[in-house]
């Protein structure tokens, strides 16, 4: 059996050692969750709602606890940890009044009666990247739980800890054996075999966009079903109409939270021509005042990258002749820091503009009109997220129509919340996760027809 030494990447020092699951666990963990599905399935759905209830509360009592691991684990500022174990919690809390409103449909046919029921699907294997261990989780885990549906997931490699820990804390809260289970492990060992067994009937996979590739060509041989949440190059379009002050104060926190480990990053800054001096005035000193540091000081806004590797890969994308025009600060000495940085202008073919870089790198570069911000806007296979500053309703909804990405904000630089859906166009994605209608996604309909004479 091999081992993973979990790092901390603002010190390098090792946390603790996790032993990785095998393929022969992994089927046996699968087999566990196939039969503990027949049981769940039949939890009536007001009690599955209050498991789910009970679950959300175990949470809620452990926050800091788990807050603390993802800060050791894998470097988030302690205040964002905070947030990301309330959404596991609040997420849980959304998904259990689902159960109840699960229905079907009558429909009116000649000579009987016809009813349709949405059926849990079975056993899913949900895969999770290491950027945001604790939310992309629930995210699956949730709806999947409401549905009917057992659940056997796979944390990255690197960020298992909170993963282990929620898992232990289903069963505290009263889950049953095998309802839902995490295996750690490498992506090539569980998630291959997750994506190979026949008795995984959904994968919900969250990652890049080459391995999700590979697992929708395995999801064909078995006519899987799968949601893929994937990469992103997001535009943050600036309209010269807009309120520039505010555009440029928040384009930081659009790009660099989570030391832009974010694949809803909006990493490529579109700026009106004649604005474009203003704005960059204004975004140095936003971008410089960006508070870089200890991930468990209470104030810091960014921590480290997540590994040395990664961040000789962000740093790629910066090679010294790059047109880096202003940066923020980053600590000295242990820890995988990097500062946040802003190029510009760069050219259209450069991969800091065209690649996802996944790390606090923005570019910005200005456009002549409404028609250019769109078609450069929409030039990246990417559609997962952006965001549009105008103070003009119309421009605001013309824009958000013609992008071709999931997810938008107007005069914001956020547009993620557990009740309204979230995934990809193009190779951002396939299917769409939260908002009310997710839990339909763990279920297939089954259609009755009953004769009457
Ligand atoms: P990867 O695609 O490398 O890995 C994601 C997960 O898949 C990990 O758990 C990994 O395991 C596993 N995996 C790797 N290979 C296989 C395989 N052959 N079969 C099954 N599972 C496998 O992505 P990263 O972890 O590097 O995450 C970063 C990427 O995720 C970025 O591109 C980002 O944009 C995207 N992302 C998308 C989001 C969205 O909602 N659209 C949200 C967050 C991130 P292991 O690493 O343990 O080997």
């Amino acid at each position: 059996m091999t081992s993973y030494t979990v790092i901390n990447p603002a010190t390098e020092r090792p946390v603790t050692q996790i032993e990785h699951t095998t393929a022969e666990q992994t089927d046996a963990a699968i087999e566990r969750a196939a039969r503990a599905q027949e049981a769940w399935r039949a939890v009536a759905p007001g009690d599955r709602g209050r498991l789910l209830r009970r679950f959300a509360e175990e949470i809620d009592a452990h926050v800091d606890e788990l807050a603390a691991l993802e800060t050791t684990g894998s470097g988030h500022p302690v205040g964002a940890a905070t947030w990301e174990a309330g959404q596991v919690r609040d997420v849980l809390a959304y998904y259990a009044a689902a159960p109840e409103r699960l229905t079907g449909k009558q429909i009116p046919v000649p000579g009987g009666l016809d009813v349709t029921f949405k059926e849990p699907l079975g056993v899913v294997g949900l895969i999770v990247p290491w950027n945001f261990p604790m939310p992309i989780l629930s995210w699956g885990l949730a709806p999947a739980l409401a549905a009917g549906c057992t659940v056997v997931a796979k944390p990255a490699e690197m960020t298992p800890l909170t993963a282990i820990r929620i898992g232990e804390l289903a069963l505290a809260a009263g889950l049953p054996e095998g309802v839902f289970q995490v295996l750690p492990g490498t992506g090539s060992v569980v998630g291959q075999r997750l994506v190979d067994h026949p008795l995984v009937r959904k994968i919900v996979f969250t990652g890049s966009t080459e391995v999700g590739q590979q697992i929708m060509a395995g999801c064909a041989r078995h006519i899987k079903r799968l949601t893929l949440e994937l990469g992103g190059k997001s535009a943050n379009i600036v309209f010269a109409d807009a309120d520039i002050e505010r555009a440029a104060a928040s384009a930081p926190y659009a790009v660099f939270d989570n030391a832009g480990q974010d694949c809803c990053a909006r990493s490529r800054i579109l700026v009106e021509s004649s604005v474009l001096d203003r704005f960059m005035e204004l975004l140095e000193p936003a971008v410089k005042s960006v508070r870089v540091g200890d991930p468990a000081a209470a104030d810091t806004e960014m921590g480290p990258l997540i590994s040395a590797a990664h961040r000789e890969h962000v740093a790629s994308y910066v090679p010294t002749d790059a047109p880096v025009a202003f940066r923020g600060s980053a600590p000295d000495g242990a820890g995988f820091w990097y500062p946040p940085t802003v190029l510009a202008p760069v050219a259209a073919d450069a991969p800091a503009y065209t690649e996802e870089i996944f790390g606090p790198v923005v570019t910005v570069t200005p456009f002549a009109d409404e028609a250019e911000a769109i078609t450069l806007a929409n030039d990246t296979p990417y559609g997962l997220s952006g965001s549009i500053w105008t103070e003009n309703v119309g421009r605001a909804v013309r824009v958000a129509r013609a992008v071709e990405t999931g997810n938008l904000s107007v005069n914001s630089h956020s547009s993620v919340r557990y009740w309204t859906p979230f995934g990809g166009f193009k190779q951002s994605g396939l299917g769409r996760e939260l908002g009310p209608d997710a839990v339909d996604a763990f279920t297939d309909v089954k259609n009755l027809f009953i004769a009457t004479n």
